[in-house]
Parts: structure tokens; sequence; C-alpha cells
């Protein structure tokens, strides 16, 4: 279907999801506008280098796009589990099929190798240091300020947000009475730290993710290109207030993960002075306003990080809004309507597994099955269902809620 009147779309935040939206409308006949507050897009989104699993979710989005051999070359195959028990050896559990395959990819690198994607299409033009302020929803405008302080208005015919979780063009959303939204900040955060091996080779099987369950705490660790392993050390508040000294973080370095001593690249004071990352759920009722505005990705609906779902659930929203554009033809507002009606139900599920989750990483036992086949984690990642229909099946009596949810 492409929409021969050249409608004018504007988006918001040149994120992976922001890049994959831009090929979608772009490849119908948008003309497109990506903006983004990053000077530069090959800057880090978040200033930060974080490490994302790649399930066949978002991979199975990235082939149809045409783009999953470009990612693969960029990431590292992951086909296991690695248990790192704190007086016990390693435990390898198996995704359970040989078939059963995630990919560890910077988020940089995912973003550049979509970035060169929407670059070879003219219909598309990046805007950079473009910073969102506000979106008019009648007006269908958006309030940019550019680097040199000064603010323009943008019109289009058609707005989508994909500003991630503090997204400007959902504050506008949000706004409409009787709109439900919640935000709900995990009461912890996370530090990022390197493990390199000897003589340049992975300190631990370079071919699964590592996890190191600790009762209230854990950290998991996630392979790279270059033979590093990038690990995410997640403490809730009261154990995160103890570590304000180097002397403290390495006594509790010592004491709960000696194994990764030998390996850790970063001396403790450095480890400090890095920012605390913030852990967020949002969950929002609506996701679009009429036929001109509507929200994917991380604006839609941000999720803990304990499943490694994002942004794999951010790709999918693209590929249901390519094929609802096509089902709807020109009429938008019913294209967008329908993108809620699917996709609101499944950002809620994902949030309230990935909720879950954090049961298994911290205990490193499955969460809801006996084996690790079945777990959740695979029946996510590997079993082709819904995130719906896998919360309907694991979490009793679930059902998706937006303001409260009743199981963690
Ligand atoms: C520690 C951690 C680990 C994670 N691990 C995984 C994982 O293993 N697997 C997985 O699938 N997901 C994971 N995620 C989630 C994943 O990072 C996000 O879901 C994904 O980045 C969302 O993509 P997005 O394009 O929607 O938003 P983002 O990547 O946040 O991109 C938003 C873009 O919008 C721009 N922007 C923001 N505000 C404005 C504004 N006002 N004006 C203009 N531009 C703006 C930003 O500069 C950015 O480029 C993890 C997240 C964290 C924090």
């Amino acid at each position: 279907m492409r929409y021969p009147n050249k409608k004018r779309a504007a988006i918001v935040g040149a994120g992976p999801v922001g890049c994959l939206a831009a090929e979608v409308l772009a490849s119908r006949g948008f003309r497109v506008d990506l903006y983004d507050k990053r000077v530069a897009l090959e800057q880090p989104a978040s200033g930060r280098s974080i490490n994302l699993s790649l399930n066949p979710r978002g991979m199975g989005v990235l082939d149809r796009f045409g783009t999953g051999a470009a990612v693969r070359e960029v990431s590292v195959p992951m086909v296991a589990r690695a248990f790192h028990p704190r007086h016990h050896e390693v435990s390898i559990q198996p995704y359970g099929k040989p078939e059963w395959m995630t990919y560890s990819i910077t988020r940089d690198a995912l973003n550049q190798t979509l970035l060169t994607l929407v670059q070879r299409r003219p219909e598309v033009r990046l805007h950079c240091g473009y910073v969102c302020l506000h979106a008019d929803l009648h007006q269908s405008t958006l309030t940019m300020r550019s680097l040199d302080g000064r603010v323009k208005t943008v019109t289009a015919d058609l707005i989508i947000g994909t500003d991630g979780v503090a997204s400007a063009v959902r504050a506008a959303l949000v706004r409409v009475p009787r709109t439900n939204f919640a935000k709900i900040v995990f009461p912890g955060g996370y530090r990022e730290l390197t493990l390199r091996g000897a003589a340049g080779d992975f300190p631990f099987c370079g071919n699964a993710i590592h996890i190191w369950p600790r009762g209230d705490f854990f950290m998991v660790a996630l392979p790279n290109r270059d033979r590093t392993l990038r690990g995410t050390l997640v403490l809730p508040d009261d154990r995160a207030r103890e570590l304000r000294t180097a002397a403290a973080l390495d006594a509790f370095l010592t004491t709960y993960f000696p194994d990764i001593l030998p390996y850790l690249a970063e001396m403790a004071e450095e480890l400090l002075q890095r920012p605390v990352g913030e852990i967020v759920t949002v969950r929002c009722e609506v996701l679009h306003y009429a036929g001109s505005v509507l929200l994917l990705g991380d604006a839609a609906h941000s999720v803990v990080p304990f499943m490694g779902q994002g942004v794999n659930l951010g790709l999918e929203d693209c590929a249901v809004l390519a094929g609802l554009l096509d089902e709807h033809g020109t009429d938008l507002e019913q294209a967008f309507a329908a993108v809620t009606e699917q996709r609101l139900p499944e950002g809620l599920a994902c949030a309230d597994l990935s909720e879950w989750n954090y049961k298994e990483l911290t205990s490193g036992r499955p969460v809801a099955a006996a084996s690790a086949e079945e777990s959740l984690v695979s029946q996510v990642n590997f079993s082709g269902l819904s995130y719906r229909r896998v919360a309907e099946r694991a979490i009793p009596h679930w059902c998706p809620r937006v303001v409260a949810s009743a199981h963690c």
C-alpha cells in the first residue's frame, strides 16, 4: 500500500524503533522527517552503552525488513544461559532446542544498522540536535528546540512518538481527559561494568547470557564482538546505599562475585563514578490520537529489562503498524486504533512478564516451569506465542491492567 498524496510524517526519536518506523512509512510513500535530540546520531542514546538481547521476535522483524543479516554481523549469537550461583559451579542451561538462539548486540550497533537502512531512503530527512518540547494533538504540530536555542513549530500530517521512556509526545497524549497512565520506578538501579579475559579471550563462555543470582539482587552479562562481556549489576536502593566508597564496593564484589574479580576491567573508583541507570515501567492506556499521533516502542510501553524484551517489543510494534497500514489503506485513524487495540495488551503483558522474571534472575530458578525449556524466558523468546498468551498461561488470573499490577 502506498500513500500517493505524499503525506508528511514527523517522527520524534531516531532510536532503533524510530528508525524502523521511518522505514515503514517511507516505504509506503510518506515523506518522513526524523528528529532526534542527539547532536550526532553515532552518540549513545542515553550516554550509556548497554547490550541488548535480540530474540526471534525482534530478529524476525529485522529479517522481514531486510536488515537481519547486517544485524547478525555485528552481534554475538547466544544459545544458553549460564548461571553463576554463589557457592557452586557455573551451570549452563541451553535454551532448549538447537535452533533456539538470541543475539547480543550493543544498542548503538543496532541503532547504527537501522540508521544506515533509513539513510538509503530519499524520502527520509534526518534532523539531529532537535529536542521535542511539546506536541499539540489538535494542530498536529511539534514544538522543537534546535542546538542554537531557537524554537520552531513543525507541522505534519502524522506524528510518531518514538522518543523513549520519557516521551514528550506521550506527555501530550496522557493529558487527554480520562486517559489512564502509570509510570512505575523500580526501587533500585543498575551500573554497568566490563569483564575482559586473558589473551583477548572471553572471561567465561562467549555464547551464553551470564546470570549471577544473589537473592535480592543480580548481575547479568552479555558477550560483545571484542570478546569482552558487558555486565549490568542491578541493585535495590538499600543495597546501593551501602556501596558509597571504593572500599565498600571492593568488599561487596569480593563477597558476592569472587569469580569476576580477575576479569574486572574497571577499578571500583571508576565504577562508582558511573551514573546509576533508572529502571522504569510505563503503562499508557492509549497509544494514538485520531489518525494523527501514534506512540511506538518505549514511548508506548517501557518494560523493566529483567527479561530483555523492550526493543523486541518495539520492533514488533513497527511490523504490526506496517501490516495495519496495508490493511486499512488511507484510513489512518482506523489503522492507529487497531495498533492500540493490538499492542496495548501486548505491552501490558510484556511489562508483567518482565517484572515476574525478577524472581528468576535473583533466585536462579526457572519461574513458572520445572525445566529451563519451559521457563518463562523460553516461552517468551521461542514459543511464537504472543506476550498476552504467555502471560495468560504463566501468571495466575492475568488480565491486562494499566494502572495497577496485581501480580508483583
Ligand atoms: C539496562 C537495560 C538493558 C536492556 N536490555 C534489553 C535487552 O536485552 N533486550 C531488549 O529487547 N531490550 C532491552 N532493553 C530495553 C531497550 O533498550 C529499549 O526497549 C529500546 O532501546 C527502546 O527503543 P526505542 O527506540 O523505543 O527508544 P530509545 O532507544 O530510548 O530511543 C529514543 C530516542 O529518542 C530520542 N529522544 C528522546 N527524547 C527526545 C525528545 N524530547 N526530542 C527528540 N528526541 C528525543 C533519544 O535521543 C533516542 O535516540 C534494556 C534497557 C536497559 C535500560
